[in-house]
C-alpha cells in the first residue's frame, strides 16, 4: 500500500529558491506515489490573509499542491504559527484538506497524533503569550481588516523581533516540555505523536503511565529538507538533497 508523508517547516518564500525547487522535486517525485501527503504546517514562511493566494508565488505552491490532490494524493495542511492565517477559501480553491492541530488520525492501524508543536513548547512563556494573542478573533479580524501592505509591514516586523528573541532564548527553552508532550499524550489515548516546530529532527521514546509512546520531530527544510514516511511496518525519516 502505498505511504503516507509528512512534512513541516518548508518556510517556503520566493528569496530561498533552492528550497522551492527542492520542494517542486518532492511534489514530482515521492510525493506522487503516496497515498496521503500531510503538511504540519510552516509550508508558508508567511500567510497575511486568504488573499494571500493571489500572490504569484503563493498561487504557483497552491496549484502545485492542488495538482497533487489532483492526482489522488490526500493533502492535508495543518496551519502553523508562520502560516495560521490560512484559512478555508484557500484550501477549498486547491483541493487541499485543511487541519487542525491537534488532529488525531489512524495511519495503517495506528492511532497517531498530528501536531504543529509550537503548543508543545510552554517552557517558551513569551512565545505562548504572543500566540494566546494573534490565535483570538477579534485581533485576527482586525489585522485582516488592515490593507495588505500594512498586514505585510507587521508580518515582517514580528518575524524581526521572533528572530531576535530566538538568538537570547537557551535552547532549552526553544524545545518541547516534556510533562506537555506526556499530557497531550496522556489526553488522546497514548498514540505516536508526529510533530515538527522545534527543527529538531529525532525519534523519541515517552514512557506514559507505563506505555510506550513513539513521538517523531520533522526536519526543517532550510539546509537539505526531509520527510517522514509511515506505512504498514511504521515510519522512517527520509533526507532529501
Ligand atoms: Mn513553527
Amino acid at each position: 500500500m502505498a505511504p503516507a508523508l509528512l512534512v513541516a517547516d518548508l518556510h517556503l518564500a520566493p528569496e530561498r529558491p533552492a528550497m522551492v525547487d527542492r520542494f517542486r522535486r518532492f511534489v514530482a517525485r515521492e510525493a506522487r506515489g503516496a497515498a496521503a501527503l500531510y503538511i504540519l504546517a510552516d509550508f508558508f514562511e508567511y500567510w497575511l490573509g486568504d488573499d494571500d493566494a493571489a500572490d504569484p508565488f503563493h498561487a504557483g505552491l497552491l496549484a502545485d499542491l492542488g495538482a497533487l490532490a489532483g492526482a489522488g494524493v490526500d493533502v492535508a495542511f495543518m496551519p502553523g504559527n508562520r502560516d495560521f492565517l490560512f484559512g478555508g477559501d484557500a484550501a477549498t480553491a486547491s483541493g487541499i484538506r485543511l487541519l487542525g492541530d491537534p488532529t488525531l488520525v489512524d495511519l495503517f492501524g495506528v492511532p497517531t497524533l498530528l501536531m504543529h508543536g509550537d503548543t508543545l513548547c510552554t517552557d517558551d512563556h513569551s512565545y505562548q503569550r504572543y500566540r494566546s494573542i494573534v490565535r483570538r478573533p477579534l485581533v485576527q479580524r482586525a489585522f485582516l481588516a488592515l490593507p495588505r501592505a500594512a498586514r505585510a509591514a507587521v508580518g515582517r516586523g514580528m518575524r524581526r523581533t521572533s528572530e531576535v528573541h530566538t538568538q537570547l532564548k537557551g535552547p532549552m527553552i526553544m524545545d518541547v516540555n516534556r510533562g506537555a508532550v506526556e499530557a497531550a499524550l496522556r489526553e488522546h489515548g497514548y498514540p505516536r505523536l508526529i510533530h515538527g516546530h522545534t527543527h529538531r529532527a529525532a525519534r523519541h521514546e515517552h514512557v506514559v503511565d507505563g506505555r510506550i509512546c513513539e513521538r517523531w520531530v520533522l526536519a526543517d527544510w532550510y539546509e537539505r529538507g526531509g520527510y517522514l514516511r509511515c506505512g504498514e511496518r511504521g515510519c522512517e525519516a527520509v533526507t532529501l538533497d
